[in-house]
């Protein structure tokens, strides 16, 4: 049997220091985890629980490639995120079982049409035109947490231009990747290659044409991106 249309390739990324590749299935983002980041965005982090939203594994941007400005917007922000790769499928995962599911650790960008996201939010519309759209989701190489293990606090801050604009600390998630490990595997079948975008601390804001962006996320990756 043969498939009737061409299939696209998988999505990787590549493995920090080796010459493999993570393959990459869906994409999970989490909203407001960073109590500084919900504020900016009108929300208060006490009263609301972060939640979910996906982007497909296709819009998956792999790093040393160029990010082209996106069509339909013309408010396009960066948001700066820890991503844990998931190596190790569950449902019903234990908040004490969840690290064995990570494989490894990335520094990515959950970018947004901001326009068209806070459009569909005051419509009571869903957020993909918003956040799934091509090429959204930018991603540094995956390192093993057989080597770093896994990370509960650093530095992670973005440069725009070689001006810092986001800046916080690991320490300061809300849900911290157990939890949220825990929590997403009760909505959805986690499979290996699935990746996990943690949320953003503040600083959000938007990207032009020709902006070099370079986020840090220390002892875990690093990723450098140009927006064309
Ligand atoms: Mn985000």
């Amino acid at each position: 049997m043969a498939y009737v249309v061409p299939h696209e390739p998988i999505p990787a990324l590549p493995v920090t220091g080796t010459s493999d590749l993570f393959p990459v299935n869906r994409i999970f983002c989490v909203g407001r985890n960073y109590a500084d980041h919900a504020r900016e965005m009108g929300h208060d982090p006490d009263r609301e629980p972060p939640f979910f939203f996906l982007k497909p594994g296709q819009a998956l941007l792999p790093q040393g490639r160029d990010f082209p400005y996106p069509s339909a917007s013309h408010d396009v922000h960066y948001e700066f995120e820890l991503v844990a790769a998931i190596g190790k499928g569950g449902a019903d995962i234990g908040v004490e079982d969840a690290l064995n599911h990570i494989y490894g650790y990335a520094a990515g960008l959950d970018m947004t049409r901001r326009d068209l996201q806070l459009q569909a939010q005051k419509m009571s519309r869903p957020w993909d035109a918003g956040k799934g759209f091509d090429l959204s989701a930018p991603c540094s190489a995956v390192t093993p947490a057989a080597k770093i293990g896994h990370p509960k606090k650093g530095a992670i801050y973005l440069e725009r231009n070689g001006k810092r604009v986001q800046g916080s600390d690991l320490a300061a998630l809300i849900w911290k990747v157990p939890e949220i490990i825990a929590q997403l595997s009760k909505l959805f079948t986690l499979v290996p290659g699935d990746l996990v975008f943690t949320g953003t601390p503040a600083g959000v804001g938007p990207v032009q044409r020709g902006d070099l962006l370079h986020g840090v996320i220390e002892g875990v990756a690093e990723l450098t991106l140009r927006v064309v």
